[in-house]
């Protein structure tokens, strides 16, 4: 088989790379290796409106929508100081993500796009003499048939967190230490929701180098999950819904209708990701927001670019890395800033001790911070609303107090 340009994944970031690369008849091919597209899902779904937008998917279908009720968010230390972030319109949409993969994949498909599920890549390699990419593909629905092969001048690694394939071909993907174990519950009757909010938990104790979220998708039912750099993520979410004090009672009566768990790739960002006939894209280049793990409008920005980049070198004959190296400049002018001004502060976060959460969310609580955040940036755009943060004179103040409890 022949191709113009070859995907791998039909993830997000995948399909939104593919519908750009199908530009100017461009043929493209992306290969899925599960049957159904999206499923099972391992992702709260929390998406900012105004990322929607930018990535050109600002009315999406009812049926995907779980809530659009956000308009802020809640930030809680271990001891249960808390102040919250209020805009006075809706900031995010809650998803169903894997009725939001399959609706990619449908646009996808409907420009055009071929898509095979049940197709695992299994090798890539870029062959000189021929100057393509040549992927070997095994059918899951007959893992006993011969591998296929498909050729094609341009490749798009979009394959999410394990980035295997990437790693293979010499690309730095994300390691193990950024690759944080998620967990989350689907939870009903979970009492003293407020719609409008998510609430994030900081506790070193329950989800060391992350957080814990509450998503409200309704009165009584919400996403409850974490992400942590330790083990047993599903002891510390437990814990959380069972013992942890500021909270429990609220889940007395829960009952847990579904669960997931995923990596949360967090400081995973990639310097070099595209070679001769080669790019990659989402979490398999580590696009994420060290603050919250998000990664589909981040990725998703990237993984347009990489399919424009895709298409305009198929119009011009011309796969070699320098051409390629466009995607790189590109994706980097919109988003390396921002990413790495949320892994400063992340690796600020993931050195305070829960004594130290405690201090600096009073500080937050008496110097009204929450109000400078809300004036600040987006959900997306967290550079700003970071260095605003770090030029606060009590913010300077607090970090001179809490360098004792600072854990280097
Ligand atoms: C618990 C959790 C909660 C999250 N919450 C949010 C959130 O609220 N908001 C947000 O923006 N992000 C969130 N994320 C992150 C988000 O899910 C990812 O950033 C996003 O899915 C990345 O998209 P992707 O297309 O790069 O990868 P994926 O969505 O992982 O898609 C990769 C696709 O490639 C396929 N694939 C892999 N290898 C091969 C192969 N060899 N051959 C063929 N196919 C292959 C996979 O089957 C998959 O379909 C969360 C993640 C986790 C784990």
């Amino acid at each position: 088989m022949e191709t113009d340009v070859a995907i791998v994944g039909a993830g997000p970031i995948g399909t939104l790379a593919a519908i750009q690369a199908r530009r100017n008849e461009t043929e493209v091919i992306v290969l899925e290796q599960r049957a159904k597209i999206g499923f099972p899902d391992h992702c709260a779904g929390l998406i900012s409106k105004t990322g929607l937008k930018k990535i050109g998917l600002d009315s999406l279908p009812k049926s995907i929508i779980q809530s659009e009720k956000i308009i802020g968010a809640k930030f809680y230390s271990p001891d249960g100081t808390n102040f919250k972030v209020t805009r006075n319109k809706t900031q995010a949409l809650v998803v169903d993500r894997t009725l939001f993969d399959q609706y990619l994949a449908n646009k996808a498909e409907s420009c055009g796009v071929t898509i095979f599920r049940n197709s695992k890549v299994i090798d890539l390699q870029y062959k000189n003499d021929i100057k393509k990419t040549t992927l070997k593909i095994k059918d899951k629905l007959h893992p006993s048939s011969p591998l296929k092969s498909l050729t094609a001048p341009i490749t798009i690694i979009s394959e999410g967190r394990t980035g295997r394939l990437a790693k293979s071909i010499g690309f730095n993907s994300p390691k193990k230490k950024h690759r944080l174990s998620g967990i989350q519950y689907l939870i009903e009757n979970v009492s003293e929701l407020d719609t409008q909010f998510v609430e994030m938990y900081f506790s070193n104790f329950i989800s060391s180098g992350f957080f814990t979220w509450i998503i409200p998708i309704s009165e009584n039912t919400a996403k409850v999950g974490l992400a942590t750099s330790d083990k047993d993520a599903v002891f510390r979410l437990n814990y959380f819904l069972k013992k942890y004090t500021i909270v429990k009672h609220r889940f007395q009566k829960a009952k847990i209708i579904k669960r997931y768990g995923g990596e949360v790739i967090v400081n995973g960002l990639m310097k070099n990701t595209s070679t001769d006939g080669i790019m990659v894209a989402g979490d398999a280049a580590g696009q994420t927001k060290a603050t919250t793990g998000g990664g589909v409008i981040t990725g998703g920005l990237a993984g347009i670019i990489a399919g424009q980049v895709a298409s305009l070198a198929i119009q011009e004959k011309n796969n070699c890395s320098k051409f390629l190296n466009k995607y790189d400049t590109q994706w980097k002018a919109i988003l390396r800033n921002q990413l790495k001004a949320m892994s400063l502060f992340r690796w600020l976060l993931n050195r305070l001790t829960d004594e130290a959460f405690n201090r600096a969310f009073k500080t937050a609580v008496e110097n009204d911070l929450g109000k400078l955040i809300e004036k600040k940036g987006d959900i997306d755009s967290q550079a700003e609303i970071i260095l605003s943060l770090l030029k606060e004179p009590a913010v300077i103040k607090l970090a001179l107090k809490l360098l004792p409890m600072i854990q280097f």
